[in-house]
Order: C-alpha cells, then structure tokens, then sequence
C-alpha cells in the first residue's frame, strides 16, 4: 500500500470537511470545559489551510503537511493550534521530498506526530485530552500492523481505539490546559481536543479505504 500526495491532500479535505460539519459540536463540548471556542479555532485553521492547498498540491508529502502545521500554528487561537501545528511539523520532518508513503513511513510520521504532541503540550495519557484519543490509536495501529493484520484492518481497530480514548475522557479529570481550572467539575465531560483528534482519524481512515 502507498499513501500519495493527492492521498495526503485528500486527507487534509476530509479533516476541514469533518471540522467544518462538527464545528458547533466540538465547541458545545469545549463550553462545557472549556471556553467554547475549539470548533471555531479548528475551522478557522483548516479553513484557511484549504485555501493554501491549491499552492502545493504539486509538492511532495513533507512540503504539504509542513504547510498543514505552520498555517494551524499561525492562524488558529487556542492550545489547539501550535499542538496540532507542532504535531503536523513533526511529522512533515519525518517524511521531507517524499511523494507515497509506505505503511511504515505512515506509521513512523504518526509517531512523529505524537511525539511532538508530548514535547508541546507536556500531556501524558490520562490528563483528559487529545492525547487520551490519540496515544491508543497509534500504539494500536503500530502492534495490529506488526501482527499481520492488514494496514486497513489495523488502521479500523486504531480509529476503534481512538473513539474508546475518546469516550474514557468523560470519566477523567483534567490537569492539563484549560479544563484543568475546572478542577473535580470537568468530570463528565467528554473533551473537546480527543473528538476533534477522533473525527481526525475517521477522516484518514476514509481516505486509505477509499484507495
Ligand atoms: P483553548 O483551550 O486554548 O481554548 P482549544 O479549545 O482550541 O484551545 O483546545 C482545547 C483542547 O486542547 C482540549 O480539549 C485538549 O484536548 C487540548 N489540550 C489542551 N492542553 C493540552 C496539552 N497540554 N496537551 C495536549 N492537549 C491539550
Ligand atoms: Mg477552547
């Protein structure tokens, strides 16, 4: 299997797509915790992403999610922007003057992704954020890839596994970013970064599917 460049693109389309559809439910679940901003910071981005795209539709992947990661880090307000930015940027440095992506490099540009996500946002699994959706899924693509199943097959049970972290933030209580001054009171409630890094997912998920 390769991931191409127009994958790569048609990926960052299905996200601003799935932003732009769960704008007001992301920054519904961002009220509750947060300051109700998260799906307009998010379509803001990637609104502004999808007008950038067209400039490098003929680059190679590392150009394309480089673009990804600065225009999210510049445009979008919020934690948000420079994690997933800074995510975007690390992976874009894992795959520079590439044009496909084999599963391994998809796998080791996720792991990148993450990485940068830990070093930004000082988050480990279980502080009540986008880590909680994000972690799972790529610790799970990596071991069902590494035990034979198909890179779809594993890549099903990751997005599984991002929606199970996803679900498990209700239960938490937050120590990181905003909801943390919520204390004891931003338990029961799902948080607004693990879905939006869910809906993320579902929408790599679809590309790969689609072939
Ligand atoms: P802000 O909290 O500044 O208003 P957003 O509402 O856009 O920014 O994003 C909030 C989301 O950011 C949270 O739901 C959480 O998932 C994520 N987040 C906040 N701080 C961190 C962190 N230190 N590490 C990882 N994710 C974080
Ligand atoms: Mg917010």
């Amino acid at each position: 299997m390769q991931m191409t460049a127009e994958q790569v693109i048609r990926f960052i389309e299905e996200v601003a797509a799935q932003v732009r559809d769960q704008r007001d439910y992301l920054t519904q679940l961002d009220a509750a915790i947060g300051d109700a901003d998260h799906g307009a910071n998010l379509d803001r981005g990637f609104s502004t992403v999808l007008t950038r795209l067209p400039g490098v539709a003929d680059k190679d992947i590392g150009t394309i999610l480089k673009t990804v990661g600065t225009t999210l880090v510049s445009t979008v307000g919020g934690a948000s922007g420079p994690l997933y930015g800074t995510a975007f940027l690390r992976a874009s440095a894992v795959v520079t003057n590439r044009t496909a992506l084999d599963e391994v490099a998809i796998i080791g540009a996720l792991e990148a992704a993450l990485e940068g996500l830990h070093a930004r946002g000082k988050a480990q699994r279980g502080e009540k954020t986008m880590i909680d959706a994000i972690a799972p899924g790529v610790e799970t693509l990596k071991q069902a890839y590494a035990a034979g199943d198909s890179f779809v097959v594993a890549l099903q049970k990751a997005v599984a596994a991002t929606a199970a972290g996803m679900q498990a933030t209700i239960d938490m209580l937050a120590t990181k970013g905003r909801a943390s001054y919520l204390g004891e009171r931003s338990v029961g409630h799902q948080d607004p970064g693990a879905t939006s890094a869910h809906l993320m997912a579902q929408a790599l998920l679809r590309v790969i599917e689609r072939g």
